[in-house]
């Protein structure tokens, strides 16, 4: 029996790709490779290029391989672009979500396990934010992963596929030997931007904002190892095999750490000084976002394990071993 995993040539898919086959399972990758890395994809990988919303290709790769599960990854995720191209979002994500669940209902396939996020609950009116919590998107990246959350949720009910809905929090870190990692083009996220700085790209870190009513001003986030997400998708895929009814999860330490906590961090793992200046606030950026787990512990028997220190120190060895990402 194979995976499908759509998206598997990004940073979190390939990830997920490196742990099934250390788990002695068959993934077999779709990506249309506009932000994935082919070098991202062990040699020996079943891979299909081209778009998700494609029906025939979907019933070229459900008819090719036995699959038994679906872990869905591809979609476009800059928050920024989302506000300049909302139907671009709307399109591709949901347009993706629609084409792959009627290829799963029409093949059989009753399983998924799919990567959404914290921008589902937009700013929170609680923290730390459980499942409960008010679902109010404040961007088309954040609003296009909740449409496809429900679109799961009704095909559950009429067609009876089972799905578990990871909300990731702040994912950073790569494999722990530093042959993969992230290279997202531009890169917009924290950690890379910062370890730009002791490799020589980029002078200082710009920190947005230092006004907000946190305890340093800067904006409090839970970072989250890649490793540990990666296992949380593994136990996913185990509780929907053992039957587990569909469950939205929150993925995240349940700590909050501040931009200027982890520049520190970063200081402290790298030994360079990493300049720091502080710069305008960004548009729609919440002060704090801090997960509540307790759901992934209590259904999945998951918790995250790697700290700040831990997720910078790997970031840093795939960064420095590879200072322009996949390009050589
Ligand atoms: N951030 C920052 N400078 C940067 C990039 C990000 O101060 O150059 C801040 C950003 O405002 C947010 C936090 O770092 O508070 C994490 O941002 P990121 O884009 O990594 O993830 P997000 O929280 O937006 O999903």
């Amino acid at each position: 029996m194979a995976i499908l995993v759509c998206g598997g040539a990004g940073y979190i898919g390939s990830h997920n790709v490196r742990a099934l086959l250390a788990q002695g399972e068959t993934p077999v990758v779709l990506d249309n490779f506009l932000t994935g890395h082919r070098a991202s994809v062990p040699a020996g990988v079943c891979v299909h290029e081209g778009d998700m919303r494609d029906p025939a290709l979907l019933d070229a790769v459900f008819s090719a391989h036995d699959i038994d599960a679906v872990l869905h990854f591809a979609a476009s995720s800059l928050v920024g672009e989302s506000m300049e191209r909302p139907l671009k979002y709307f399109q591709n994500n949901i347009g993706g979500m629609m084409t792959l669940l009627e290829a799963m209902v029409r093949h059989g396939v009753d399983r998924i396990v799919f990567s959404s996020t914290a921008a589902v609950y937009g700013e929170p009116d609680r923290v730390p934010i459980d499942e409960d919590a008010a679902l109010q998107p404040t961007n088309p990246y954040g609003e296009s992963k909740l449409v496809m959350e429900r679109l799961m949720r009704w095909v559950g009910e009429v067609h009876g596929v089972r799905s578990v809905i990871l909300r990731y929090f702040n994912v950073a870190g790569a494999w722990p030997d530093g042959s993969i990692g992230e290279d997202h083009r531009p890169e917009t996220h924290l950690i890379p931007l910062i370890l730009q700085v002791p490799l020589g790209k980029r002078p200082l870190i710009t920190v947005f904002g230092d006004d907000y009513p946190t305890p340093d001003g800067t904006c409090i986030r839970d970072y989250l190892d890649v490793m540990d997400l990666v296992d949380a998708h593994l136990r996913a895929l185990a509780y929907l095999r053992d039957g587990g009814r569909s469950v939205v999860c929150n993925l995240g330490n349940g700590t909050g750490f501040s931009v200027r906590q982890m520049v520190e961090a970063a200081r402290r793992v790298t030994g360079h000084n990493i300049p720091m200046s502080v710069g305008p606030r960004r548009v729609g950026d919440p002060a704090r976002l801090v997960a509540s787990a307790a759901r992934a512990s209590s259904v999945l028997g998951w918790q995250a394990h790697a700290g700040i220190e831990e997720i910078i120190a790997s970031a840093w060895k795939w960064h420095g071993a590879h200072p322009d990402g996949y390009d050589r």
